[in-house]
């Protein structure tokens, strides 16, 4: 037997999303947020099928996984988010930098010095959000002393939303005002056109005025909105496992570590090949379901390392090797991230990006 679940990835649902995001921001661009592995769908696999959509650029959070990609023969722009380290890798790549500290502007232009070449480059303004960015006030400046460097070019500029997620739109508005202020200034200060980015999948799904020249989603594209409604969105990803074992037992006995769970009647347990090394939170003992022909059956007891146990007594003629499914449908039932999240203490992003990661991934176009 593999080890471990398979992640069945639907690129079919990926062009539905994207055609749902595209009626909503008028056929703006799109800059695809690609990080930690496309949230665990596959970063190669994803972007190449989004590239054939017509999406223009990738963005990631840091130089590897841009590396990685170009290694998959990606040729597209690439946004690296987050990196400040060896400044040779963007030129060795043409990768975008999104410059948040002037240190690291000042050491791409001697890089660029050295190599006689040029680099465009992002800047990152934090309007709220509380992270990285330069911070509003300083920001023009900034932005002229950097356009001063030799070799760089301000070609983009972008920030990010802190809770554009939430009904209470008052402090992503906030945030939005700051931006198109530093923005509408700089553009006049610079005399340059600005790629001005700042929708997250919240923003561009719910706030039209936060599109500018291009959103920058990644939720969405995956089948989610981060929103109670979902936007005739269609999840890409579905985790399926086997039974490994069947087990018979009488009343009264105790199911995993701690015997949080005891059979109150005879019962059969099926045990499933996937745990918390498999990014099955712990949190899903006793507290969660997967569906075994067709049928939600609750986890029973603790979820261990590799294994979890499903109490399948009310299911008929379940058998060693039956298909289980973690994520996604089974017959008419179907478990969303959205299920799972709060039953783990965390969002749909950290479900996706845990259970991908550690599944084996199969494509379907
Ligand atoms: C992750 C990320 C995004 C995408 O956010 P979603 O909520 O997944 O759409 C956009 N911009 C930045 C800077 C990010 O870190």
């Amino acid at each position: 037997m593999n080890r471990g679940p398979v992640a069945e990835i639907d690129l079919s649902a990926l062009q539905h999303n994207l055609s749902i995001l595209r009626k909503r921001i008028n056929d703006r661009p799109v800059i695809a947020v690609v990080k930690a592995d496309a949230y665990g769908h596959g970063a190669p696999e994803i972007s190449r099928r989004l590239l054939e959509e017509g999406v223009g650029t990738l963005a990631v959070a840091f130089t590897g996984e841009a590396k990685k990609l170009r290694e998959a023969g990606i040729a597209a722009p690439i946004i690296v988010l987050f990196d400040r380290d060896d400044p040779s890798d963007y030129f060795d790549f043409h990768l975008t930098p999104v410059l948040q500290d002037v240190a690291t502007a000042e050491r791409l232009s001697r890089e660029a010095g050295r190599r006689d070449a040029r680099l465009g480059v992002h800047l990152k303004i934090d309007t709220g959000m509380g992270r990285i960015g330069f911070r509003a006030e300083e920001a023009v400046a900034v932005a002229e002393r950097i356009a001063g460097m030799k070799g760089l070019e301000i070609t983009g500029l972008m920030s990010h939303f802190s809770e554009a997620d939430l009904a209470d739109r008052s402090y992503a508005e906030r945030q939005l005002r700051i931006f198109s202020g530093i923005r509408a200034e700089m553009t006049g200060r610079l005399g340059c056109p600005l790629l001005c980015h700042m929708a997250n999948s919240a923003a561009a799904l719910s706030l039209e005025d936060a599109v500018f020249d291009a959103v920058r989603p990644g939720l969405l594209l995956w089948g989610y909105s981060p929103f109670p409604e979902q936007y005739g969105l269609r999840p890409l990803m579905k985790i399926r496992t086997r039974v490994l074992a069947l087990r018979a037992m009488a009343a009264g006995c105790p199911v995993s570590y701690g015997r949080t769970f005891v059979t109150s009647r005879p019962s059969r347990i099926a045990v499933v090949p996937l745990g918390y090394a498999d990014g099955y939170s712990r949190h899903f003992s006793n507290n969660a379901e997967m569906l075994v022909r067709g049928v939600r059956v609750p986890v029973a007891g603790r979820v261990c390392m590799d294994l979890t146990m499903l109490d399948v007594t009310d299911v008929p003629g379940v058998a060693e090797g039956d298909e289980v499914v973690v994520l996604g449908r089974q017959g008419g039932e179907s478990i969303s991230a959205c299920e799972l999240a709060p039953k783990a203490g965390t969002i749909p992003y950290e479900i996706l990006t845990s259970l991908g990661r550690a599944a084996r991934k199969e494509y379907h176009s």
